[in-house]
């Protein structure tokens, strides 16, 4: 019989979980996720509400980690995800036996290629600007299997000065059709035809090519709406950016 379960696509970070810094209280039910270094401030906590629906969902549907963490952080991501993930914001499409899915690889690296050298450039231009305009940021362009992926600008100091700069941080370069996301310290410039969007249309037609499913995407940034609207549902933190703006 096919597989009727509902078909759920989840944004992980300020979505499923977050670092302690933006929860209230103490209410770190359960760690969700390693920061690189091992620094308990910038590992990921579950509030117990969290960690219920995260078991409610990975045993009841099958859950879809979206996420924009490269393969080395959603690895330490330690939560039982059964199913397939989309991970480093769409350009690997990870199997339920965690190997990358070749073909999607495949289609990823010729279409990135390509674009390689107009990243250089919103790098180096991004770089120049927020130097200009004093904004102290780290940047760089996203690497993943052999494949330059999407640029991300990300604040060393967050005040609401800073990450209103960064925010207003356009780089005349011709991005219409490019994905921009702007979330807390973060600012990302992911190419067209890539990113969550992307890689959700494809595993959603690969898994409910009928669409007998009922499909659901959960997200907190304004960018997440993008691949949440291929799904039946909208479902949104309530202390989210999308809520925040509703
Ligand atoms: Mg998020």
């Amino acid at each position: 019989m096919a597989d009727a379960r509902p078909l759920v696509f989840a944004d992980l970070d300020d979505t499923l979980f977050q670092t302690r810094r933006k929860m209230n209280g103490d209410d770190t039910h359960r760690q969700a996720a390693v920061a690189a270094n091992g620094d308990p401030r910038k590992s990921s906590f579950m509030t117990a509400q969290q960690s219920a629906l995260f078991n409610w969902l990975n045993t009841t549907t099958e859950l879809i980690p979206v996420t924009a963490r490269s393969g080395d952080a959603f690895s330490r991501v330690d939560l039982p995800f059964q199913s397939w993930a989309i991970i480093s914001n769409g350009a690997i499409i990870l199997q339920p036996d965690g190997t990358a899915h070749e073909p999607w690889s495949d289609k990823m690296h010729a279409h990135l290629a390509p674009l390689d050298a107009q990243m250089q450039d919103i790098l180096d231009v991004g770089r120049a600007m927020a130097d200009q305009a004093g904004i102290d940021v780290r940047s760089w362009i996203v690497e993943e299997e052999a494949m330059r992926t999407y640029v991300v600008f990300k604040l060393n100091v967050v005040t609401p000065e800073s990450l209103n700069a960064l925010e207003n941080l356009h780089i005349p370069l011709h991005l219409e059709n490019w994905t921009r996301h702007f979330n807390a310290e973060t600012l990302a410039l992911i190419p067209p035809g890539s990113g969550k969007t992307a890689a959700t249309e494809y595993l959603h037609q690969h898994l409910n090519d009928d669409n007998a499913r009922p499909t659901m995407g959960f997200g907190d940034s304004l960018s997440d709406l993008h691949y949440m609207r291929i799904t039946d549902i909208l479902m949104i933190p309530t202390r989210s950016q999308i809520a925040g703006t509703l």
